[in-house]
C-alpha cells in the first residue's frame, strides 16, 4: 500500500485527491489543509481561457486542457449547476474592430479546443438579451462552453467523494523537514512515499527547510457578492458571465446573486482584511453595468491570496533531489482553470504514470524551485 500526503486542499490538492481515490486499492491518502486565505474558496469562478491574449503557449495549453478536465470531472461526478455551470461567457469591447479581432482569435482556437462550444458575435442589444439583469452593454463575443464554478463547493464535493474511498483530511498547518518528511501540527514526524505540495501562495513557507529558493509571491484578491432585486430569480444562474471592457467581471449565480471582481493587489502580502476603498470601487464598476444598486445590495465580501511566479507561469513536477516530493503552484489569476489538470497530472506522477506531452504544458521546474548555491 502506497502512502501519499497532499499538503493544501485548494483546487489543485482536492482534484489530485479525487483522482487518487480512483485507484483505491493501492493508495492511502492524507490531506493536510490549513484553509486560511485559500484562493480557491474566494475566487470569482470564471472558466474561459480561449479569448486570452497571453503569449505563453504552454500556459494556454494547460488552461485549455484544464477547462476540458473540469468539464469531464463535472460530468463524472454529476456536479449540480450551483457548483459547475457551462452557461457561457461574453467578452465585450468598446469598438467593433476589437470585437472582430477577438472573434477571429476564438475561431482560430476552436479546432483544438472543442470545449469552447459555439462562438457568436453579439451586438450590444443581444448582449443585454442574454443577460437581461444588466442595464448597459457593449458589443462582444459569446463562447457557449465558458463556465462558472463555485470553488468552495467544488473542493468540498471532490474531497467528500475521496473521503468515502481512501482519503483522510487533517486540518493542520504542517511543514517538511530537510529529510523530506512531514512535521505535523503536533510536531511529530510523518513518513510518506510521496508528498504532493499544493500550498499556493504559501509554497515558499512550506518548503522553507529545504535547500531551495522558491519563486512565488502573494497577491491579494477581493470581490463582492451582490443580491439584485430582480424578477428573474433562479434564471440568473443560467445567465452567461460578462467580462466587460474596462470594468470588473460580472458573474451571475442563482436567485439574483452576482459576483463582481476581482482586484489584483500586489502590495498587501497575505492581508485578508476588507478595504472600504476597494469595495466602493467594485460597487462603482457594478453600477456602470446595472442601474439602481447601492451598498445595500452587497451581501458578502470575499478575500483570498493568489500565488504568482516572476514570469506569471504556473509550475509543477518533482522537486530537484527529492524524488518523493512533488509540487504544483503559481497559478495566478487563472488557477480555477489550470488547477484541475495540474491536480490530475500530479496524481499521475505520484502513481508513476507517464504522460507524453508534459513539456507542452510547463517550463522547467528549476526555473521556480531553484537549488541554493
Ligand atoms: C479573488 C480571486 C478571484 C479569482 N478568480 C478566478 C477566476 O475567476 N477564474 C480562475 O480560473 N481563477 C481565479 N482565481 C485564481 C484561483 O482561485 C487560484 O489560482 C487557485 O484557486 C489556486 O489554487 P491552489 O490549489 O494552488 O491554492 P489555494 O486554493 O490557495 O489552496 C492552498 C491551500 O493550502 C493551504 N496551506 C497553505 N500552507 C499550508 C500548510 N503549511 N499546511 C497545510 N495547509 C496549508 C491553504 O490554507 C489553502 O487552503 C481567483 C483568485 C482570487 C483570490
Amino acid at each position: 500500500m502506497k502512502k501519499v500526503a497532499i499538503i493544501g486542499g485548494g483546487i489543485v490538492g482536492s482534484t489530485c485527491a479525487y483522482y487518487l481515490s480512483k485507484v483505491s486499492d493501492d493508495v492511502q491518502v492524507t490531506m493536510y489543509d490549513y484553509g486560511v486565505g485559500q484562493a480557491t474558496k474566494a475566487a470569482a469562478g470564471i472558466i474561459s481561457p480561449w479569448l486570452s491574449k497571453r503569449r505563453n503557449k504552454k500556459w494556454y495549453n494547460l488552461a485549455r486542457y484544464g477547462a476540458k478536465t473540469l468539464f469531464d470531472i463535472a460530468q463524472e461526478t454529476n456536479m449540480s449547476s450551483d457548483i459547475y455551470n457551462q452557461s457561457g461567457t461574453i467578452v465585450t469591447r468598446d469598438n467593433i474592430e476589437d470585437v472582430n479581432e477577438l472573434y477571429d482569435l476564438a475561431v482560430s482556437r476552436h479546432a483544438e479546443a472543442k470545449t469552447m462550444g459555439q462562438v457568436i458575435k453579439l451586438t450590444d442589444d443581444e448582449v443585454k438579451q442574454c443577460i437581461p439583469i444588466i442595464s448597459h452593454a457593449l458589443p462582444g463575443v459569446f463562447v457557449s462552453g465558458g463556465a462558472k464554478i463555485d470553488g468552495d463547493k467544488y473542493v468540498n464535493k471532490l474531497i467528500n467523494i475521496a473521503k468515502k474511498v481512501n482519503l483522510n483530511v487533517v486540518s493542520q498547518r504542517v511543514s517538511i523537514n530537510i529529510d523530506g518528511n512531514i512535521i505535523d501540527g503536533n510536531g511529530n514526524v510523518q513518513h510518506y512515499d510521496k508528498i504532493i505540495v499544493t500550498t499556493g501562495a504559501w509554497m515558499k513557507e512550506t518548503l522553507s527547510n529545504l535547500p531551495f529558493e522558491v519563486d512565488v509571491r502573494p497577491q491579494k484578491g477581493q470581490l463582492i457578492e451582490l443580491s439584485l432585486n430582480t424578477d428573474y430569480n433562479q434564471e440568473t444562474q443560467d445567465m452567461p458571465v460578462l467580462m466587460p471592457e474596462g470594468e470588473r467581471d460580472f458573474i451571475p449565480f442563482s436567485n439574483g446573486r452576482v459576483i463582481i471582481g476581482a482586484t489584483h493587489e500586489n502590495d498587501k502580502g497575505f492581508d485578508l482584511e476588507p478595504s472600504h476603498e476597494i469595495i466602493d470601487d467594485l460597487l462603482n464598476s457594478a453600477k456602470n453595468v446595472v442601474d439602481n444598486i447601492s451598498e445595500e445590495n452587497i451581501i458578502k465580501v470575499k478575500i483570498g491570496t493568489r500565488a504568482y511566479t516572476s514570469d506569471f507561469a504556473p509550475y509543477f513536477g518533482s522537486v530537484p533531489d527529492y524524488d518523493n516530493i512533488l509540487v504544483g503552484g503559481g497559478l495566478g489569476s487563472s488557477g480555477l482553470t489550470t488547477g484541475p489538470i495540474m491536480g490530475k497530472i500530479l496524481s499521475e506522477i505520484a502513481l508513476g504514470i507517464n504522460r507524453d506531452n508534459l513539456e507542452e504544458l510547463r517550463k522547467p521546474i528549476n526555473n521556480y524551485i531553484k537549488k541554493n548555491n
